[in-house]
């Protein structure tokens, strides 16, 4: 029987235990945990990896201590801009939206975009008018205020700044209660097939639309059932600029690299030299799966049919 697997993310950055109450800590391997336990029963009920992921990431994007969905992070206008994309590793379709607001599950119109639309990345109002039309759940501002991210926004509002949601040093009545994490997930199901998924608020404070690699197919977000499925999260800038998603592939297509030679190169060295804090997840077609970072940590977990399952935050040494 082919093996099958999902492994998912909620964000990478200086994440360190010292800053950690172990309640909270609790609560982010539980939140890791519902996920990864919604994916798997996909794979395990013989579903696609598409919708293994999309399960886990709607799980992810519920919980409000991930910078996803509900706990998108506010921008410079004090307002939450979420992005997602979705590919499947079959067909090598797609689909992505940007900016769009009071989207329920983001990640559910991403999949829309791909299956519906003729196109394959939306964004602003006009994915809000595509959800609309498709149906997608959407609800009012309230429903994805928190004051943690509201009072994370106040520390940036009148500065230029922008921060990832991970990275607060010096804000220490932060600490105690802080919440963040770009959320990803990455799939292979029974027939071998694998699908990548990512969905996020971006970065707090951010302006002018800005969007970071999570959206981009290639950037933060690419599946291929010849090479691998791979989501990121972290510094978008440099992610994009690295390809970083689909640098991974072609290591692997062009280089015979293996995933964990592939993702190593790019997180540790490529990343590395242009200053790109984060790390990604991947999967290939045999269930194989990496989970690699260059920061203090990443909420990170994964699941297989051979019994393996795994819940981590902080490096292996910690
Ligand atoms: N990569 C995301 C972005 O730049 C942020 C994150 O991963 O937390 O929008």
């Amino acid at each position: 029987m082919q093996n099958f697997a999902i492994a998912i993310h909620g964000g990478a950055g200086t994440i360190v235990k010292e800053d950690m109450t172990p309640a909270l800590e609790k609560a982010y391997l539980k939140g890791l945990e519902d996920a990864l336990n919604a994916g798997y029963a996909v794979l395990d009920q013989g579903g696609t990896a598409v919708n293994a992921v999309k399960a886990a990431i709607v799980v992810l994007e519920d919980n409000l201590l991930f910078n996803a969905g509900r706990g998108s992070v506010f921008t410079k206008k004090g307002v939450q801009e979420m992005d997602a994309a979705i590919m499947d590793g079959k067909t090598t379709a797609a689909g992505a939206v940007a900016g769009v607001r009071n989207v329920r599950n983001p990640i559910e119109l991403a999949e829309e975009v791909m299956i519906n639309s003729n196109h394959v990345f939306l964004s602003g109002k006009g994915a809000n008018d595509f959800a609309i039309k498709q149906g997608v759940k959407l609800e009012p501002d309230e429903f994805f205020f928190s004051q943690f991210r509201y009072d994370q926004w106040k520390q940036l509002r009148d500065s230029d700044n922008y921060s990832l949601d991970h990275t607060h040093q010096g804000l220490e009545e932060l600490m105690q209660d802080k919440k963040f994490g770009t959320v990803g997930a990455v799939a292979c199901d029974i027939n071998g097939n694998i699908a990548a998924a990512t969905s996020t608020g971006g970065m707090t404070n951010k302006k002018y639309g800005r969007i970071g690699d999570s959206p981009i197919i290639g950037a933060g977000t690419f599946a291929n059932n010849a090479t691998c499925a791979i989501s990121c999260t972290g510094h978008g800038e440099p992610f994009i600029r690295a390809v970083a998603a689909h640098r991974v592939s072609s290591l692997m297509e062009f280089k015979n690299l293996s995933l964990e030679e592939a993702m190593h190169e790019t997180v540790h060295k490529k990343l590395m030299e242009m200053e790109g804090e984060g790390g990604m997840i991947g999967i290939d077609a045999n269930a194989n799966v990496s989970m690699q970072f260059n920061s203090a940590g990443m909420y990170r977990g994964m699941r297989n049919s051979k019994g393996e399952i795994s819940m981590n935050i902080y490096k292996e040494s910690e």
